[in-house]
């Protein structure tokens, strides 16, 4: 079956009303605005893959950006882009790779552009398993038993599933496919290493993405096989098939934050996210308010930080000129081209705005402080934590040296 309907034109009034009666009180409790000119996303713009077929993306630097990840980076002297320090972040992809390369030669980018393929088929016995709820409890105690560091479940929501994926054999769009029946979405998110991601921008810091790729792609394949094991469909996801970020909000995870990314109470926005399509009778977790977002609507520290000025410092608003941004929502939207454009020139990936984040915190009880500050306190607790920010919770980037000299040491462990 192809989900949605593949055409990337404009939703019928049929399709928006039952979209509204679905989901306009979850979209409330969530803070999403969803206005009626929104179409859902279709993966051939996605900057990834525009990086492929879209000649006013592609450059000699996006191909050696991504060649680089393959044995053809380009070291140089400056700090964090040694031979070793692009070797760490290629080692660290490793496992993310052999699952993205192993159906390449059928068109499928598995986990980036189609869904990890299924390793092992659906039991053809149903196992009994309880009451919703019970089944629930365990499979997110499942879930982080696999080394998922968060868990939360929603209900399928096609508004924000690729319309198309493309073919990587020749970057054409083909069918965006779910079995039928499916229901839920689990959802996991996967911190990224503190230390690590200290050292943005450089190819060290690389490391810290490529960790989580690999486990994630290790931990949603394993949850995935469990569930097909108890006789249910379950297809294991990575950045591909649907837009995460919507799910991980619905699914109780986070708010939506300047700098594009979730910000979870746990991690900030140093977090990554999987994802697992299934029809295991399962019960859906709420948005929660967090009081993050609304901290963003006073704060500008990660659009200050960006390098190529990608961030908006204006209030979230529907739309921008980029067509790699979803239509019709109302929220925050880089300049995706620019923000790509530096990924490339500095051939590494770049995460400044996840390091400066004041939410981006190791969690002593300082950390605490501040953030009980920021999020319990009001317009006035608000105002007092951006100050104390200011003033004293800036980092500096960790010079890649020193995390390699805290590595023999044994001190970022
Ligand atoms: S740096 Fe400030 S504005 Fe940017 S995501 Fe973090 S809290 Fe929001
Ligand atoms: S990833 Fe880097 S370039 Fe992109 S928006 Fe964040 S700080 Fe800017």
């Amino acid at each position: 079956m192809a989900w949605p309907s593949n055409s990337p034109e404009a939703v019928s009034n049929e399709q928006w009303d039952d979209w509204q009666r679905r989901f306009a009180d979850s979209d409330a409790e969530a803070g999403f605005e969803v206005t009626r000119d929104f179409v859902p996303f279709n993966q051939m713009n996605d900057m990834f893959t525009r990086a492929f077929w879209d000649p006013l993306v592609r450059t000699d630097d996006t191909d050696a950006f991504f060649a680089s990840y393959r044995m053809e980076a380009a070291p140089r002297r400056a700090g964090g882009f040694s031979q070793k320090d692009f070797a760490l972040r290629n080692a660290a992809w490793a496992i993310s790779d052999i699952i993205s390369d192993r159906s390449t030669a059928a068109g499928l980018r598995e986990g980036f552009q189609g869904a990890i393929a299924n390793d092992t088929p659906v039991a053809p016995m149903r196992a009994d398993l309880g009451n919703p709820a019970d089944e629930t409890a365990e499979i997110k105690a499942l879930a982080r038993m696999f080394g998922a560091d968060l868990v939360g479940i929603t209900e399928i929501d096609e508004r924000w599933h690729y319309t198309h994926r493309p073919d990587v054999r020749d970057m054409t769009p083909v069918a965006n496919e779910l079995p039928d029946g499916i229901t839920h979405v689990i959802v996991m998110g996967h911190a990224m290493d503190f230390d690590l991601v200290e050292t943005y921008p450089s190819a060290l810091a690389g490391a810290s993405t490529g960790l989580e790729y690999s486990h994630e792609a290790a931990i949603s394949i394993q949850l995935a096989a469990y569930i097909r094991n108890l006789g249910n469909q379950a297809v294991a996801s990575m950045n591909d098939t649907a837009l995460v970020i919507p799910y991980a909000i619905k699914a109780g995870l986070g708010e939506y934050g300047r700098n594009q990314m979730v910000l979870t109470p746990e991690f900030g926005p140093r977090v990554r996210f999987s994802k697992i399509f299934t029809d295991l009778p399962l019960r859906a977790d709420s948005p929660r308010k967090l009081g993050m977002a609304t901290y963003c609507n006073e704060c500008t520290v990660c659009a200050d930080a960006c390098p190529p000025k990608a961030l908006p410092f204006d209030a979230a608003k529907v739309g921008s000129d980029s067509v790699s941004t979803v239509k019709g929502v109302k929220k925050w939207s880089a300049d995706c081209e620019k923000c790509f454009g530096y990924w490339a020139k500095i051939k590494t990936d770049c995460a400044i705005c996840m390091r400066v984040c004041p939410f981006n915190r190791r969690g002593g009880k300082t950390d605490e402080f501040w953030r009980c500050l920021a999020l319990e306190h009001g317009a006035r607790g608000r105002a007092m934590a951006r100050k104390w920010h200011a003033r004293k919770g800036m980092r500096a980037r960790l010079k890649p040296s020193e995390w390699w000299a805290r590595l023999k040491e044994g001190r970022n462990l």
